[in-house]
């Protein structure tokens, strides 16, 4: 059965200078001829591919002048023909030519058809197509290159030499099997161990760098703590730039949690003020106060801010990595401690990029996110199911004869097609294709 021609607004509902329709499908270029009429009148089955025309774009009641290209397939996004409209990017305008689409024969795309058709054309895999979703939904520059790499097929890449060396083993397990009057050689099976124990190292590595992928898809949490009027509401205005939290004198001021968000090098920090942490009487503050003491625990860095005398933080050992000890209004007075980590200024802003820097380093735990890619829950679940799979062929090897450990390593090499999307079953692929917005 061919497939219907779809059609959507691919630059979203959103005033701008241009807007783009696009349709995709054996049906295309009819739909597009029906409603375009190109200046000097070249037909647009004639349209030479990856070309733009200009002409009239004819909408019910109007026509809009802009211009049509024509990509063929397979050599287009989704491996069909496509033809996109540029029309002026007014909503009513792109409504409007997407209706013009629709009464000729397209019918409307839903969430992420373009990308599903473009994954089940084989134009790309399905950690890619979802590198393309992080990409568009990014809230950090960091993860618009992190969906960038996905998108380049570097996850998809590994994952298919993994896929390719447990193939092999595979046969080569097979072959055996079908020999069974031979015995397989202790040779044979340590150099299956060591084959098997490689694979899983590279997979392993990949894991362990989710930790910093996950710091990337969500951001570090940095709560900002210390004693009532430390400063920590005047050091999370100066980070972010602008007044967010109420700045007083008046100690206990802060009692909710206020946030922000600021990017260090592409980064997302989520800047959390809490309430000073002081004995209190007041119901709401000790509220405040006690989840303060939640959010310190569960942070990524802590912010520890102080005047004066250094006093240890209750509750945090003194070497904990998360911990940045800094010195505030160094405008005002002089530092009597070696222990502090930064001295800075919240109201002048002094320091501050020695903090940020400090923040950096620890926040990223001490390496660089550049090349991380792991960003994804269900490429790392998939990554730690190949590996307890393959870890229980490792610990069979010698014990159980070979049929059953080439059981374990086809799980563990299917779990693996899970992220390319080759043993992805129906239920995961829609899933993915969820995340996306109409018209990609
Ligand atoms: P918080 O209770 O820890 O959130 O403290 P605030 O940010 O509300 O600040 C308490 C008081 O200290 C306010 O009057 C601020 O203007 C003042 N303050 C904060 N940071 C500095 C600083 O770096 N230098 C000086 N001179 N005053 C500061």
């Amino acid at each position: 059965m061919t497939e219907q021609t779809i059609a959507a607004i691919s630059t979203g509902p959103a005033t701008g200078g241009v807007a783009i329709i696009r349709i995709s499908g054996s049906g295309a270029l009819s739909v597009a001829q029906k409603m375009f009429d190109p200046a000097g009148k070249r037909g647009v089955e004639n349209f030479i591919p990856n070309y733009m025309y200009p002409g009239r774009i004819l909408c019910d009641g109007f026509s809009d002048f802009g211009y049509a290209v024509y990509f063929k397939a397979p050599r287009s996004f989704t491996g069909e023909d496509i033809v996109e409209f540029h029309c002026h990017g007014g909503i009513e305008i792109s409504r409007a030519v997407l209706r013009a689409a629709l009464s000729n024969g397209a019918r409307l795309a839903v969430n992420g058809e373009f990308t599903k058709r473009a994954f089940l054309n084989g134009k790309l895999s399905l950690a890619s197509a979802e590198g393309l979703a992080d990409m568009i939904n990014a809230s950090s520059l960091a993860e618009v290159r992190a969906g960038c790499m996905l998108y380049a097929e570097k996850l998809t890449g590994e994952v298919k030499k993994f896929q390719s060396e447990l193939k092999d083993i595979l046969a080569g397990i097979a072959a055996d099997i079908d020999y069974p009057e031979e015995d397989v050689a202790s040779t044979e099976l340590s150099d299956l161990v060591l084959r098997l124990q490689k694979v899983n190292g590279g997979i392993d590595i990949l894991i362990k760098g989710y930790s910093r992928g996950k710091k990337i898809k969500s951001g570090i949490t940095c709560a900002l703590c210390g004693a009532p009027n430390a400063g920590k509401s005047s050091l999370l205005n100066a980070l972010l730039g602008y007044d967010r939290a109420i700045v007083s004198p008046v100690a206990g001021t802060t009692r909710d949690a206020v946030e922000g968000t600021i990017q260090i090098d592409g980064v997302n920090y989520n800047l959390v003020d809490t309430a000073g942490l002081r004995e209190s009487a007041d119901e709401i503050e000790s509220v405040g106060i006690s989840i303060a003491k939640k959010t310190v625990r569960s942070a990524d860095l802590i912010l520890y801010v102080c005047e004066g005398e250094y006093v240890p933080l209750d509750g945090v050992e003194e070497d904990d990595p998360r911990l940045i000890k800094i010195f505030n209004k160094c405008d005002i007075s002089p530092v009597r401690s070696d222990k502090f980590d930064v001295v800075i200024s919240a109201r002048t802003g002094e320091n501050l990029d020695c903090l940020k820097r400090i923040m950096k380093e620890r926040g990223a735990g001490g390496s660089s996110l550049e090349g991380a890619y792991l960003i994804e829950e269900r490429h790392h679940a998939a990554l730690c199911r190949a590996s307890v799979s393959l870890n229980n062929a490792i610990n069979a090897a010698g014990l159980f004869p070979l049929d059953l450990i080439s059981l374990d390593i086809t799980d563990a090499w299917s779990a693996l097609g899970e992220i390319t999307g080759e043993t992805a079953n129906e239920s995961i692929i829609s899933e993915v294709f969820s995340k996306f917005c109409v018209g990609k």
